[in-house]
Formats: C-alpha cells, structure tokens, sequence
C-alpha cells in the first residue's frame, strides 16, 4: 500500500494545505478569525475561496456544496458547479468568497418544527472554518451550520459549537483560579465508538422490514445466536476485512484518524473507534464515518447497518461517547496529574461533571433517546435507561474521604487535603472494569455509552458540554468571591460530593435490584422517547440553554416537537411495514403450506385410510390457529392506526398512542409470525431467516 503518511488527510484542505496554497498574510489572519471565531473579512475570503477551488480541481472536484446537519439526523448536500459562463459560450470555473462564506438554501423540506414559517422557506449555511474543507465524490465539501432566516437553529452543529463557547467561558475561570497564565481557551475532545452489523446485501433486499426501517420486524431466533462469544474479537472474514481495509484509506484520507476495528459480541456485528479530536470535527467525523460505511459496504455486496436494534434477541449497536476538556497548551483536565496543584484542579473539574450529571440526568437522557435506542436502554445489553456514573474504586474511595475528612490510605494515615496532598496514583486500566455503566471514568476522560449506534453525535455532546459549563460557572461564582481560596475549594468540593455522591454507582447496571435501588436514590428512569422528551420543555432545562445561550426558547421548543413527530412517524412506518408484510407474505406463504399439508393429508388417506397424519394435522392446527391470532392482530393494528391519524390530540398524546397502543399491538404480531415461521417449510417462508441473515457474509 501507499505511504500511509501521504495518504492521510490527502482530500482535505487543512492546515498544512492552507499553509503551501495561501499568501502569508491570508494564512494569518484566516488562523486568527478561526482561534477568535470572528468573521471572516471578504477580501481573505475570496483569496481562500480562489486557493482551495485550484486545489479541489487538482484534486477531480468539479462540484462544491455546503455539507451540513439538519435535525434528520443525516448529513445535507446540495451541489453547485464550479462551472461559471463567460462570453463567446466559454465558461470559468469560479468559487468566490461569497459561495465559501455563506449559502443560501431552501429549508422548507427539512424539519424546523415550526422555527421557519412557511412564507419564509430561505435557510442559510455558514461555514464553519474550525472544521476543514474536503473533498468527497468529486465535490468539495464545506462544513456549515444552518440556521433560519431569522437566525435560529435549524441543524445539529450550531448549538454544537455554542455549547463549545458556553464551556470554554465558564471553565477559562475556573482555570485562571488556579493560575495557569498560559491558557487562553479550553476546548471539548470526543472519541466516537461506533458498532455496526454487516449483513449480505441480497439478503437484504429481500426483507422489506429492512429496507424501510433499518431493522428486522419479525423473525425467529436462528438456533445459534450470540451465546457461544466466539464472534467477539474473533477473525475477520475475509469479505469484511477487505470492507474495513477500504474504509480505513477512505477514512484516511478524508482526516478521520481511524484507528482500531474488530469484531463484536454479536454475530455480524463490528466496531471502529478513532483516535479523538476536538468536538465539532469529532462530530463531522463521525457522521462521515457512518455514511462511508454505508456506501462502501455496497460495494463490497453487503449492507452496513447502523439501527440500534436490527435483530431482536441480539445485541444492538451503540455509539461510545468518551468525552474530555483539554486547554490549548494541550492539559487534560480530567487527567489527575502529579502534583497536589494538579490534583486539586482535576477534582474541581471531575466534580463539575458529577454534579452536572447528577443535576441534569433528565437532559443526557433525553440527548440519547431515540425510537430505535428504546429497544436497546434498560434491555441487558445496553446501559440502563437510568443515568448514574462509575468511578472506579479508587476515586471513589478519595472521593469519600475527602467527603467525611478522613484518611484515604490506611496505611499511611494521610489525611486527603484538597490542593494539599497528592492523590494517590490510579492504575488507569482498573478504571475501566465496568462495562454496565452508561457514563464511566476511565482513567483521564469519560465514556457515555448509552449512544445509539444512528444518532449524530452532536446532541448528547450539547448537553455534556453546556451542563458542565454550568457547573463550572456556579464553581467559579463561588470561589472568585472566597477570601481564602484553598479553604473555599476545599470546602465546594466537599459539599458537591455529599450533595452528588447519589449518582455515583459502582455495581452491575444490568442487574434488576439497581432499578430499585435507583429509585431508593430518586435518580429518574425515563424508559422511552415520549416520557423523556418533556425534558426538552421543562422550565429548568430552558433555563440552562437560554443562560448560556446554546439554545433560544423557541430552539427547544421546536427541538421537542422534531423529535416527537419523528418518534410517531417511525412507528407508523413501522406498523405499515408489519401490516404489509403480514398481508402479502406472511399469511399467504403459511396458507400455502397448510395447503400443501391438507393435501398431503388427503393423499395419505386416499392412499391408505389408516395412514397416521399426526404431523401434518397437528401443523395445520397449530399454523391455522396462528394465523388467524395474526390477522385479527393485524386489522385491530389497522383500526388503531387509523384513529390515531384522525385523531385531534397534541403530538405528546399522538406519540404516547404510538408507544402504548401500537407498538404492543406490533409484538403481538410479530409474536404469532414467529411462531409460525418455526413451523413452516423453509421453501415456503418469504423472507430470508435470522440465520441467513447472522451469518450469511463469509
Ligand atoms: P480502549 O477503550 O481501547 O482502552 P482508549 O480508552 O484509549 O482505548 O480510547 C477509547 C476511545 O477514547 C478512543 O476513541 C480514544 O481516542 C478516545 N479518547 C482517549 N483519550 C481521550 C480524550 N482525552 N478525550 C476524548 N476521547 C479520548
Ligand atoms: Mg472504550
């Protein structure tokens, strides 16, 4: 293979780039508008315009687009040609400062949730500098926000990046408390996981389930599922190694620092974790991940499935979220450091964690939801719905004497002194032990894991970064004021444990006595999407976001009503694709075989009166009895959704229909299907098994 340092970042216009192709002053000054978050002067931006189209042409692009992040939960391109017409029928390729800066672009087919008015369709993408030009299928891509043309949010990137403002405000007082003179900003990093299943593409072209909602609606266990964990870490097939060896160069070169791929728990399933970066490009990132996986699966004759539960019974996919606040001098200031200095300060920011998700579990939960995520949180395979924080023993034990003023370490007797002793060294891999947990320490970062394996990451990092920094302001309110600083410290930090200390938990999440336990504690336990997206409304959350200006009221209001109407439309397709799939499949493949057995009966006994039937009549009972079970089903599931289309309710309501009225309804069909696909001919059934479908790539 080619040099691997040539070929990364290669279709990507960063620094290096922008260093060779621009003048020395327009290098400058557009490093400063991206440190400063400034906008960008017209005359630099046609000089960087007129640089990065030579390059994109050099490069095979012959289209530019602004790539932004609606709240479909996708990437958005629309493409422009460079091509630009002069005199005499010849034409130009152009790309002004103008087209870099700003697009113009009509949002009237993205969800706004009433944000944009209908009379006003115009939206409008900004680039965003901090994250690099690249070129992808012959297009150079620019990264922006999109916002209303009232200047409102309409995307997953804008209040991303405000949320990175909110954090860095607040958390640049905390850190000149404790000096750090050379510390100008304080940026966010992340580290997606992602998990994906790789299933056979004829396969499935043949289940309509798949097509139209990304996950399996009906279908019986195959007789070996996950149990044995001989998948997990397992050899790569060749077939897929030879997808994951594409996706790395493809990655490569777009920047994405792909770094480690193996096979998970599940079989079919995967996982690619990168190496972190700064939220908002890890945010990009991600998403370009998802969509390469995609597109690179096909070619390799395969689909990439990226649903939080594609198959019932086996473990879904999730997305790890390791998430940390580093300086510009390049600290990490969830890594504990060595000296007492060091130590104090890592507390102060690993407290302004704990007490942020302790204050806010109702808006990380709610980050997280998702129709298909529903099937995965609380399911023994995934965190539980409840948020809680594992520290690791050893944090935990100083946390708890500095709680009660005690001794840390028996033995040496030495009383834990905030900024004055020196935290005993952790052993960074014995912070990683628990698996259970939906937000863990490990080590100099933390690890939400209750992610669904489909969302854009830019929610939950929103939340993360915005709640934090209102712990931070809180923090620095308090000690800006204190006559003696050490004391004050010493003293916040103690109260933040006591108040905090209920979210920290240490034990087996999956364990059924942690639900009441949780409950005990009066940590929530929002099960699915309709109950947690209040959230989105409640006056404290509104109070949060508007504060630190990461969202407007009527940002969050429009946010609860996307995410409802998206919750209702997904099951509604979900049941359509049930009832169609039980009208013209499934029902007619098992009338067929008990046809077939009928008539096999009725040959038997024509060819002796006394032949036993006793398979062939059992079946047919057994087969005719479902069926029916499964119709009745299938028109009672008709009438509901029909009421509920005619139905006045607001889309709360609509939403809790769909959750307890539909989805049962769907279980109970699919409970039937299954039965009866254990119990027909394999010729007979339409659709492609589990088995076919777990193990089908080789
Ligand atoms: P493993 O889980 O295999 O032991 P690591 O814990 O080192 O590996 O990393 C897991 C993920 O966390 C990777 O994507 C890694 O880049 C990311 N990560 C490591 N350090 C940080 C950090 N400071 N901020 C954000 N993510 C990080
Ligand atoms: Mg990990």
């Amino acid at each position: 293979m080619e040099d691997l340092s040539k070929l990364f970042g290669r279709n990507v216009f960063n620094e290096s780039r922008m260093k060779e192709r621009l003048p020395k002053e327009t290098y400058l000054a557009l490093q400063k508008t991206i440190k400063d978050g400034k906008h960008l002067d017209i005359n630099i931006a046609n000089i960087v315009a007129s640089a990065m189209k030579d390059w994109a042409i050099e490069n095979g692009a012959t289209h530019f687009t602004h790539w932004f992040q609606p709240m479909t939960g996708i990437t958005a391109e629309k493409h422009d040609s460079f091509i630009s017409p002069i005199d005499n029928g010849n034409i130009i390729m152009d790309f002004s400062g103008k087209e870099l800066v700003k697009g113009e672009s009509d949002a009237s087919s993205f969800p706004s949730g009433g944000l944009r008015a209908t009379f006003e369709a115009r939206g409008y993408t900004a680039w965003d500098p901090t994250s690099y030009a690249f070129i992808k299928n012959n297009v150079l891509c620019i990264p922006t926000a999109f916002c209303s043309y009232g200047g409102e949010a309409l995307d997953k990137k804008t209040p991303l990046l405000r949320s990175m403002e909110a954090i860095n405000r607040q958390a640049m007082r905390v850190i000149k408390l404790f000096g750090n003179e050379d510390v100008t900003s304080v940026k966010t990093t992340v580290g997606a996981e992602q998990e994906y299943f790789l299933v056979d593409r004829d396969m499935y072209d043949r289940r309509p389930d798949l097509l139209f909602t990304g996950r399996t609606l009906y279908g019986a266990m195959s007789p070996k599922g996950q149990e044995l964990d001989d998948h997990y870490y397992g050899t790569i097939k060749s077939k897929v190694k030879s997808f994951m060896d594409e996706l790395n160069v493809e990655l490569w070169k777009l920047g994405v620092f792909a770094k480690t791929e193996h096979n998970e728990v599940a079989p079919a399933q995967h996982e690619l974790a990168p190496v972190f970066t700064t939220t908002n490009i890890a945010a990009d990132h991600n998403q370009l991940t998802m969509e390469l996986m995609q597109r690179i699966a096909k070619k390799h004759g395969m689909v990439c499935l990226l649903h939080e539960k594609p198959f019932e019974c086996v473990n879904g996919s999730g997305k790890h979220n390791n998430w940390s606040i580093s300086t510009n001098t390049g600290k990490n200031l969830l890594d504990p450091g060595e000296t007492p200095y060091e130590n104090a300060q890592f507390l102060l920011f690993l407290c302004s964690v704990i007490k942020a998700v302790d204050d806010y579990q109702d808006m990380l939960r709610v980050s997280v939801t998702s129709p298909g995520n529903d099937h995965r949180l609380g399911a023994n395979e995934a965190p539980p719905a409840i948020l809680s924080i594992f520290l690791g023993e050893e944090i935990t034990e100083v946390l708890e004497a500095i709680e009660k003023d005690e001794d840390y370490d028996s033995k040496e007797k030495a009383i834990m002194r905030v900024g004055v002793h020196v935290l005993p060294k952790f052993p960074k891999d014995t912070t990683d032990r628990n698996r259970t947990s939906p937000f863990a320490f490990t080590g100099n970062k933390f690890e939400f894991r209750a992610l669904g394996s489909s969302a854009s990451i830019s929610g939950p990092n929103v939340v993360l970064n915005t709640t934090v920094a209102e712990s931070l302001k809180q923090f620095a309110d308090e000690l800006e004021g204190a006559e003696d600083f050490d004391e004050a410290l010493n003293k916040l930090i103690r109260r933040t444990i006591k108040k905090h200390k209920r979210i920290i938990f240490g034990g087996n999440g999956y364990d059924g006595d942690w639900v009441n336990e949780a409950e005990r504690r009066g940590l929530l336990n929002l099960r699915t999407t309709p109950e947690c997206l209040p959230c989105y409304i409640a006056e404290k959350n509104i109070k949060l976001f508007t504060e630190h200006k990461v969202f407007n009221e009527a940002e969050m209001r429009a946010r609860y009503e996307i995410h409802l109407d998206n919750y209702s439309k997904t099951i509604n397709i979900e049941a359509l694709t049930m009832i169609d799939m039980a009208q013209k499949d499934i029902l007619p493949a098992a009338s067929s075989f008990i046809k077939y057995l009928s008539d096999t009966i009725i040959s038997k006994k024509s060819a002796a009166a006394d032949l036993d039937c006793g398979y062939e009549l059992e079946t047919v009972k057994e087969l005719t009895h479902l069926e029916n079970k499964m119709f009745a089903d299938v028109n009672e599931l008709k009438d509901i959704l029909k009421k509920i289309k005619a139905s006045t309710d607001t889309a709360q309501k609509i939403a809790e229909d769909y959750k307890d009225l539909v989805i049962p309804k769907m279980n109970e069909i699919r409970n039937s299907a299954d039965k009866m696909e254990l119990l027909t001919d394999r010729d007979y059934w339409p659709y492609p098994s589990y088995a076919d479908l777990l193990f089908g790539v080789r």
